[in-house]
């Protein structure tokens, strides 16, 4: 490891290190001095030679170098790693997330440690690894995810596509202790089987257990249709909350066969399972003059990157505008975008603007997004990438 390579910034160029976001991008290099390796750590510095940051670097990435710490004294070195994550998981515990066991305890750049994120299911930890930086510290990774409380089996899905771009293989398995059969996660009184080793993301949507209490919440005698079902976890919700009927769609038959397994789990009743394209879908039921109380539209990412937003608004505004016919008067739209490229006040617009082409006149209710555990620092709002609304249709 080459500990004393250095980046220097061009001019002008050292602003938003300075405000303590923690990328910084090839255009803003000015020169590599020191030949450091993909994941050594280099000194940042600014067009006079003065020390910033450490930072990871990362040469096939336009996110060139990604930064561990601003003080340049610090030592980057597993015992460092292993810092962070405990500091990480003890900051949820602090704030006592979770009503159950299913929690994020590590989420990137929030938690100073780019490129890793850990989600918690019981005694089972799911680590992804996204950058060159941080899985050169796998073991050290491993060790502090296994050492904290109660925790008997870590595993690696390092498997995202976004991998390629660091020059990373795809690796997935068993890095500690040995997996249980079934993984539960365990959320607000119910509980999601999860699939560690195939399943979406670590295998579940953490991220909405908020929204899925909202959901119960407001479902008892009303007709529920979820869309985007995937776990089926938001028509549990649904059926817990006293639904009087549940719809849920999805284009995919293993999801729908997940959200019958997470129905029975349950001993819930979540009704009809419809395995269909949502777009086609919602068009039927609006011809056939379906109407529902409450709707739940969670797709997937439409927009991975800022050369999408235009195709996923568009997107985004055909669901919202026939999820909208679809709703009786005083009926609730729980609408949602993942896609982080899509802004809050974007997805807002877009909303609106499916509302006026629906002939419908909606109230925002509350807003809604990333649960405590997926926290977005002042300095690095890219980590949002959850928003969403809740809707009053008049
Ligand atoms: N709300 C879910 C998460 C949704 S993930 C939960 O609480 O777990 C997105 C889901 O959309 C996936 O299950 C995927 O199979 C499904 N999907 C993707 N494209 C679709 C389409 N065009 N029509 C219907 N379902 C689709």
């Amino acid at each position: 490891m080459n500990e004393r390579a250095t980046l220097r910034l061009k001019a002008g160029r050292d602003r938003s290190l300075r405000r303590h976001h923690p990328w910084i991008m090839s255009g803003s290099v000015d020169r590599v001095l020191g030949d450091p390796q993909p994941g050594d750590t280099v000194v940042v510095v600014d067009e006079a030679s003065r020390p910033m940051a450490l930072a990871s670097y990362s040469p096939h990435s336009s996110i060139r170098a990604r930064v561990w710490a601003f003080d340049v004294q610090q030592s980057i070195d597993d015992g460092f790693v292993a810092a962070r994550i405990t500091a990480a998981a003890e900051r949820r515990r602090r704030l006592g997330i979770a009503d159950g066991d299913a929690v994020r305890l590590v989420f990137g750049e929030a938690d100073g440690l780019p490129g890793l994120v850990a989600d918690r299911y019981g005694s089972v930890v799911v680590f992804q690894i996204t950058t060159v930086g941080i899985d050169r510290r796998r073991d050290a990774v491993v060790a502090a995810l296994a050492s904290l409380d109660g925790v008997q089996c870590v595993f690696e899905r390092s498997d995202g596509d976004n991998r390629s771009r660091e020059g990373l293989e795809p690796t997935t398995g068993v890095r500690h202790g040995s997996l249980p059969e079934p993984v539960w996660a365990h959320e607000n009184g119910l509980r999601f089987h999860v699939d560690v080793e195939h399943g979406h993301k670590t295998g579940f949507y953490i991220d909405q257990r908020d929204s899925r209490r909202l959901v119960a919440e407001h479902s008892r005698d009303r007709a529920v249709l979820n869309v985007f079902g995937y776990t089926g976890s938001f028509s549990v919700a649904a059926a817990r909350g006293g639904a009087s009927s549940i719809t849920t769609i999805d284009s995919s038959g293993p999801a729908l066969l997940l959200a019958e397994t997470n129905a029975r789990a349950n001993d819930v009743n979540i009704g009809d399972l419809v395995e269909a394209d949502a777009f086609t879908e919602l068009r039927s039921l609006r011809d056939r003059r379906a109407s529902f109380d409450v709707i739940v539209l969670d797709p997937p990412k439409l927009a991975n990157n800022p050369n999408q937003v235009d195709r996923a608004t568009r997107a985004y505004k055909d669901l919202n505008l026939l999820a909208l016919k679809l709703l009786r008067p005083g009926g609730l739209l729980f609408t949602y975008s993942c896609s982080g490229a899509v802004s809050s006040d974007l997805f807002q617009k877009v909303v609106a603007g499916a509302a006026v082409d629906a002939n419908r006149e909606a109230h925002i209710v509350r807003r809604l997004g990333q649960p405590a555990d997926h926290p977005i620092p002042l300095h690095f709002p890219e980590a949002e990438y959850l928003t969403g609304l809740m809707l009053l249709a008049l």
